[in-house]
């Protein structure tokens, strides 16, 4: 039987209903009583990340969560799990911007490329950094004009 490369190296992924939520959104999403965005993190004050009482919770933005984390000298959650070379993460992405290709590199997550991407790239949606940058995926299919 033959299959195409590009499918026997596709990982398999799992969703719950679509997404996957840490509780602690949930919990301050339900105090604030509105979804967080996803430019929101919630930092654990106490540096527990299994204590989700909403006094120790903190709704902050990427760049003050890094500036909380940097202070008490506590590696965030992407910096624990994932160590990206930043130029390479960004070369890949504007060769081509199609997340899912590049999360095949690293053999991860979409979520965790867009989350790398956003912080390397200090912007909060990957959508309207591509349209500024002009940034689409070339076919090498096409032939030039
Ligand atoms: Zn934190």
């Amino acid at each position: 039987m033959y299959y195409h490369k590009e499918v026997i190296n596709k990982r398999p992924t799992h969703y719950v209903d679509g997404k996957q939520e840490a509780i602690s959104r949930i919990i301050m999403g339900e105090q604030i009583g509105r979804k967080l965005t996803s430019g929101e993190l919630v930092h654990h004050i106490n540096k527990d990340t299994r204590d989700n009482r909403i006094e120790n919770l903190m709704v902050v933005t990427r760049g003050q969560h890094k500036k909380i984390h940097d202070s008490i000298g506590m590696k965030t959650r992407l910096q624990k799990k994932y160590f990206f070379d930043k130029d390479e993460l960004i070369g890949l992405y504007h060769d081509d911007p199609r997340v899912y290709k590049i999360a095949e590199v690293y053999n991860c997550n979409e979520m965790t490329i867009e989350r790398a991407l956003r912080i390397f790239l200090n912007c909060n949606s990957l959508k309207k950094y591509k349209k500024e940058k002009g940034l689409r995926y070339k076919s090498k299919n096409r032939m030039e004009a």
